[in-house]
């Protein structure tokens, strides 16, 4: 097909020529990155005035365009496809991704309305079946969609919660609920709710932040005793939000106590399984999950430890008529089908990209055996680095059976936020200082698959040489 405008869109082979520059830039960009500094070397001065140099008034070639873009990225980016990241659940991600990603871009499927994309949904649909499926959930009540990540599915979990518990929230809003609603999650966990709460209108001050046990998991008494007591003292709490894989620290709130707790009071039951919901794929680690199957809802990323890119998150539930009554609304000019199956009706968004091939074509790549051996490595490293901290005089402070380790100095008392600082400086490898249970700790989470043995010891060689400054 000839196009009038040869810029917009070139000849089938003017655009292999520029695919193959782009492929060949950016192959030589992550031999580079992956051997470089952690977070690239560039300074921020000569960043922006490259930046600044695009006027937009001279058009430029598509591949030089590229060439500059990737050299910006690779100069000045946090590198999650480095070995040596070993950061914030941002992984080094499936080339299977990558390729998904461009065919989505490519025929750009519109996923508001089933009637226009039945081949996407259906893959989607296929998808979060199978993921549901890895929690004993039973595959005929599985339903949910993809999401931006791992935060637009916690607030859809609380939506639907509103709408559940009050059939007058959808239309005179947090007003219909004579008492003020409440919901709980625990003091460690990620703390987004607290931007829930306040767009769904019940205010930050409804959000519970329920004790831990000392080592990162919410406590079920604690949880019960909340509730009694705001239910004594005129709310109504509505929700209960578990962790499983807790962002700080990998940690899992109990489960089935928690559930348990929910039924009882009859509240809904979330679990925020962002990272660590991949670990079920191992079915060895399916019994850290017991409980998950009495969930109303499961928030899953695939952007995590399913190691897609950038953004998709899932959100699991049951109730398919309910989210239909969360999301519900008509609009005249959207074109009419099986409307039980319409994402713009069922979920956040309106306009929809085909989030969920990048986990599909993954998935259909590596098997659930290549998963399984991507999260059995990233699990076995965890525990060699910690067994190699402690032998250096480090203390592990968390005990997570995922993949994140915490860690403190076990003699000295370290400026924990300095240490982390001066490994980023260093470039080497990339970790975090964080809170766990109210202290600082250094956090190092396994997030690439390329890290190996070999990448932990040059961590180690660094945190050595951060203690002996
Ligand atoms: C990362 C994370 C989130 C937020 O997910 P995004 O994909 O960043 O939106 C929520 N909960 C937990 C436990 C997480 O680790």
């Amino acid at each position: 097909m000839k196009n009038k405008f040869s810029e917009l869109w070139p000849s089938p082979q003017s655009r292999t020529g520029i695919q193959e520059s782009v492929i060949t830039e950016l192959n030589n960009a992550l031999m580079r990155v992956q051997t470089g500094s952690t977070t690239g070397s560039g300074d921020i001065e000569k960043l922006r005035e490259t930046i600044n140099a695009f006027d937009f008034n001279t058009p430029q070639d598509l591949s030089a365009v590229a060439k500059t873009v990737i050299g910006l990225l690779e100069d000045a980016t946090v590198h999650t496809m480095h070995p040596g990241y070993f950061g914030l659940f941002n992984p080094s991600v499936t080339f299977a991704g990558v390729i998904a990603d461009q065919i989505t871009a490519t025929l750009n499927p519109q996923l508001a309305v089933w009637s226009h994309a039945p081949a996407a949904i259906e893959i989607e649909r296929f998808t979060i079946q199978a993921i549901g499926s890895l929690f004993n959930w039973p595959k005929k009540e599985i339903t949910g969609h993809f999401t931006t990540g791992g935060a637009e599915a916690n607030f859809t979990s609380l939506l639907m919660a509103l709408t559940k518990y009050n059939t007058e929230y959808a239309d005179a809003g947090v007003w219909a609920y004579q008492n003020r609603p409440t919901i709980y999650v625990s003091k460690e966990s990620h703390l987004a709710w607290y931007k829930f709460a306040h767009h769904a209108g019940i205010g930050r001050e409804s959000v519970r932040l329920v004790d831990t046990d000392g080592l990162g998991r919410m406590n079920p008494d604690s949880l019960q005793a909340l509730i009694t007591n705001d239910k004594a003292s005129g709310f109504q709490p509505i929700f209960i939000g578990a962790t499983a894989g807790t962002t700080n620290a990998g940690m899992i709130d109990p489960l089935v106590a928690c559930g348990h707790i929910a039924k009882q009071e009859n509240l809904w039951f979330h679990v925020d399984a962002a990272w660590g919901g991949a670990a079920a794929v191992l079915p060895e680690l399916r019994s850290l999950f017991a409980g998950i199957e009495v969930a109303d809802s499961i928030t899953v990323d695939a952007h995590k430890w399913f190691a897609v890119p950038m953004g998709a998150g899932i959100f699991l539930c049951k109730d398919n008529k309910l989210l239909g009554e969360t999301f519900r609304v008509k609009a005249s000019y959207m074109p009419k089908g099986d409307e039980s199956l319409d994402p713009y009706t069922h979920s956040i968004q309106w306009s929809r990209r085909f989030i969920g091939l990048k986990l599909f074509m993954s998935l259909a790549t590596l098997g659930w055996q290549g998963y399984q051996a991507h999260v059995a490595s990233a699990i076995s490293l965890a525990s060699q680095l910690k067994m190699r901290l402690e032998q250096e005089g480090w203390s592990v402070v968390n005990d997570s059976p995922l993949a994140v380790v915490c860690f403190v100095d076990a003699k000295a008392d370290l400026d924990l936020p300095c240490v982390s600082e001066f490994i980023v400086s260093k470039g080497n490898s990339w970790i975090s200082s964080a809170k766990f249970e109210g202290k600082d700790v250094l956090r190092a989470c396994i997030s690439s698959h390329f890290s190996t043995t070999e990448h932990i010891e040059i961590l180690l060689n660094d945190l050595n040489e951060a203690r002996g400054k």
